[in-house]
């Protein structure tokens, strides 16, 4: 039987690399991509360690070549493509009247521009296929947005969008399409956030973080592996009939 395939896109710490090492539990091969070649090789040593195989591709997704290029390479190597989780993303924190049109290009390259070409790539194989689960990286922020992170916010209800539009286009080839909206992860992203909250804020750093994950009801931070564990629920055959949804898991805390 043939080994199924998944690819992680921004892989190489955090969230992906969770969603890596699970899929790979899950049975996939997986194939990790990053734009952080020296992170990726020790990930992948992380996942040998643990008796799992994977491949690496150093990729910037926001490079529409690059992503189309890993994808025909997986292909051709695996002789085709299951599951892509378009989960690379960036973050920066700003006032809205302070975002600067290089701000602005940067954000929604990675985050939207790098998600519609993971689509599309993943797509093109799929469709010839007529199988696939594409599964992309929102947030929280994409349902709601809240203040210094609004382009970023802006950029994940657009990964929504996507997620939509691709969903209802795709279903006639027998592709799903679904995002996940985590909440507050300990990641280094979250870091990077309450150093920038920080400086804007005039507090103390670590003060932002921890306000934030005082108020979860569940009462501790979003793991990684939390995220993963749903990823590895969209990438499974349970979720066959489930398209076109943005599912939050953010311990209880935004519509609640
Ligand atoms: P992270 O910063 O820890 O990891 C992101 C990874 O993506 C890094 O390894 C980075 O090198 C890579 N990356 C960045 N730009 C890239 C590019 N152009 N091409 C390829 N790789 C690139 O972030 P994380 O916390 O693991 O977040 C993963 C995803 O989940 C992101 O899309 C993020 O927006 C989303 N998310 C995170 C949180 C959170 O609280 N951490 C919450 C909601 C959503």
């Amino acid at each position: 039987m043939q080994v199924k395939t998944a690819i992680i896109t921004g892989a190489a710490q955090g969230i992906g690399k969770a969603i890596a090492f699970q899929l790979a539990k899950d049975g996939f091969h997986t194939i990790i991509c990053d734009l952080n070649e020296e992170k990726l090789v020790t990930a992948k040593q992380e996942l040998k360690d643990q008796g799992f195989n994977c491949s690496t591709y150093v990729v910037d997704v926001s490079r529409r070549d690059e992503v189309f290029q890993m994808v025909d390479d997986v292909v051709n190597n695996h002789g085709g493509l299951d599951v892509m989780v378009a989960n690379a993303g960036i973050v920066q924190v700003k006032p809205l009247i302070d975002i600067t049109e290089e701000d602005l290009d940067r954000m929604f390259k990675v985050n939207v521009y790098g998600t519609l070409y993971s689509i599309q790539a993943a797509a093109k194989q799929m469709m010839k296929q007529k199988y696939g689960k594409i599964i992309n990286a929102s947030s929280t922020s994409g349902k709601r947005a809240v203040e210094l992170l609004g382009h970023y916010a802006a950029t994940k209800f657009a990964v929504i969008a996507l997620t939509q539009a691709a969903a209802k286009e795709l279903a006639p080839f027998g592709i799903t399409v679904n995002a996940y909206c985590p909440g507050i992860v300990g990641t280094s992203m979250w870091e990077e956030i309450d150093r920038q909250m920080a400086a804007y804020l005039n507090v103390p750093v670590g003060e932002t973080f921890k306000n934030k994950v005082d108020s979860i009801p569940l009462g501790r931070v979003e793991k990684p592996e939390d995220v993963a564990g749903l990823v590895s629920y969209l990438a499974s055959e349970k979720a066959d009939y489930m398209t076109g949804q943005a599912i939050v898991i953010d311990g209880g805390n935004v519509f609640s």
